[in-house]
């Protein structure tokens, strides 16, 4: 039988014969895994529909415990993303955090929409990639089931705290700090605290449309970046590539 669901490709693996086997996170179905035959060969009319990153309305028939791709219709290429190759792989590196965080058979749709805003905002918007980075990195903690406590600090109630506690993520002065504690706790300013409350509550298609300075967009990704990577307990390559780039 056959059923059609818009997604957007997050991984492309080389299959055999011509065949690529996909990890699309789809509108309907969570994260599906699609069998797309001959898509390597040079006339294959599945090649644009299912190239990384892109979305698609995808018609897939479904048999023998198998689901292969029948039809890709893109519907948005992000295409500015493949001509820059820090874009493509801080894109990549979403990409990739959003497959450790869908499931299959559980629909996502602010996953989803956190997906294509982010390409959009780096590909159309032309944002800034740590401002993009930022907002997907602490909206994806929240949605994994870690979003943090941003009201106070945890010891005094201080409304204005000056560290943010990596492992619980909570807030702390710099003198409330216990004797026995060794927790990893990153300076956090004002402008960083404010930011990381406005991304926690804001709506997702608000996510990557604020404004901050160079050095408290610095501080706020760094926070961001640890914070998520300490949550999920991993790295991702897809990062580690992307800020290889960076140095250089
Ligand atoms: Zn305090």
């Amino acid at each position: 039988m056959y059923f059609k669901t818009e997604g957007v490709v997050l991984r492309e693996t080389e299959y055999k014969d011509a065949d690529k086997l996909l990890t699309v996170l789809s509108r309907d179905r969570g994260r599906l895994t699609l069998r797309a035959r001959g898509v390597r060969s040079r006339s294959s009319k599945l090649k644009s529909g299912c190239q990384l990153l892109a979305f698609s309305e995808f018609t897939v028939f479904e048999g023998r415990g198998a689901l292969t791709v029948d039809e890709a219709v893109p519907l948005e290429l992000f295409l500015p993303l493949r001509e820059d190759i820090e874009l493509l792989s801080l894109a990549s590196y979403f990409a990739q955090v959003a497959e450790v965080l869908s499931q299959e058979d559980a629909p996502n749709p602010e996953l989803l929409s956190m997906c294509l805003n982010g390409f959009y905002a780096l590909s159309k918007l032309n944002r800034p990639q740590k401002l993009v980075k930022a907002a997907f990195e602490l909206r994806a903690a929240c949605l994994a089931g870690y979003t943090p406590m941003l009201d106070s600090c945890i010891v005094c109630g201080n409304p204005a705290p000056d560290r943010f506690l990596v492992s619980g993520g909570v807030l702390q002065c710099a003198g409330c700090r216990q004797p026995e504690e060794t927790s990893v706790r990153l300076p956090i300013h004002p402008g960083t605290l404010d930011a990381m409350r406005y991304l926690i509550s804001c709506d997702t298609k608000r996510l990557f449309s604020f404004q901050l300075g160079q050095e408290t967009l610095k501080e706020l990704s760094d926070v961001t970046e640890t914070y998520l990577l300490t949550q999920l307990e991993r790295g991702f390559f897809t990062l580690d590539f992307y800020k290889s780039l960076q140095i250089t």
